[in-house]
């Protein structure tokens, strides 16, 4: 009887499931046909550790959707990559955030250490499989008005491995154009070290689970020190997600950590938000 109602359970939770997935497929494949898809951005800053300035921000996608409100990108990315929704989000993103980093520019804004302001944007590895995606990239870029120069492209350690080959030869030739390349989430997907030398990617972003943790797990504290070494090493700088308080960050810079990112410094803001509070800095 057990095994029944287990089975019942399993069949109704299911059930659900694939209804719920049916339905926000279906909002996502209308918010994309429409004029103004019910997306917006947030731009998280990125701490340069050893001056505390502002480097960077990364673009995170929202969706309020009028039937099913927010969604989260953990839920809808996922299920835009496997219904062949996530190239025109990427344009999406790509086209938003560089209108409004062409705003931010000519208002003379400026980050260090480049001395041009540099958007972050999140990239699914599935977009590798698109034969031009590079040419699609420079030409989307130059559209706007933009160069490669404006962007850091973020591909998570887990989507470069599933075709290490494929991605590698993608991430060259972005290089090469230009871009800006961070390995995402790294510590999480099993890359070795022949990969990484490969990769030859500007930034390794260490995940948060190990950064959480650096002052109350030994293990994620060698870990940390360890992907730093490494990183320097291949010519790579760091940067630590989920950086939530104090102590976390002065560990990471006497570590020699190079940039933080997390709620310690600011939560994903409005791109209003992000201007009024972080911007205004940066003028030169
Ligand atoms: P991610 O790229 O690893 O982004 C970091 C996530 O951590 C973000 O969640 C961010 O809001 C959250 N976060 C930042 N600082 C802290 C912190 O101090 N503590 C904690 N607990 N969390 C922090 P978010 O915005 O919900 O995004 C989730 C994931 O969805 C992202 O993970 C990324 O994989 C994906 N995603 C978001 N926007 C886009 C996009 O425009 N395109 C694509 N392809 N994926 C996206
Ligand atoms: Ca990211
Ligand atoms: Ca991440
Ligand atoms: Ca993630």
């Amino acid at each position: 009887k057990e095994q029944q109602l287990a089975h019942c359970f399993y069949n109704s939770a299911l059930g659900d499931n694939v209804q719920r997935r049916a339905l926000i497929t279906k909002r996502l494949e209308h918010t994309l046909m429409a004029a103004k898809p019910s997306f917006s951005l947030r731009y998280q800053p990125q701490i340069d550790l050893t001056t505390g300035r502002l480097c960077g921000a990364e673009v995170l996608i929202r969706w309020f959707d009028e039937i099913l409100g927010w969604v989260t990108p953990d839920v809808f990315i996922p299920l835009a990559e496997e219904r062949g929704l996530i190239n025109s989000i990427t344009t999406w993103v790509i086209d938003t955030a560089g209108m409004q980093l062409i705003k931010w520019q000519k208002v003379g804004y400026q980050f260090q250490p480049d001395m041009n302001i540099k958007l972050a944007v999140n990239i699914s590895a599935k977009s590798l499989d698109i034969p031009d995606i590079v040419p699609r990239f420079v030409d989307k870029v130059k559209q706007l008005g933009l160069t490669p120069l404006d962007f850091e492209i973020e591909l998570t350690e887990t989507g470069i491995m599933r075709d290490p080959t494929q991605a590698i030869n993608v991430l060259h030739q972005l290089k090469q154009q230009g871009f800006k390349l961070a390995i995402d989430d790294f510590g999480t997907g099993h890359s070795s070290l022949s990969y990484l030398k490969n990769i030859n990617a500007d930034i390794l972003k260490i995940d948060m689970c190990f950064v959480k943790t650096l002052l109350s797990d030994n293990t994620n504290h060698a870990i940390v020190k360890t992907v730093i070494a490494t990183a320097k090493i291949f010519g790579m700088q760091t940067l630590a997600e989920g950086v939530e308080d104090k102590a976390i960050a002065e560990e990471l810079r006497l570590l020699g950590c190079n940039y933080a990112q997390g709620y310690y410094y600011a939560k994903p803001l409005t791109a209003i938000e992000f201007e009024q509070t972080w911007l205004g800095a940066t003028l030169a």
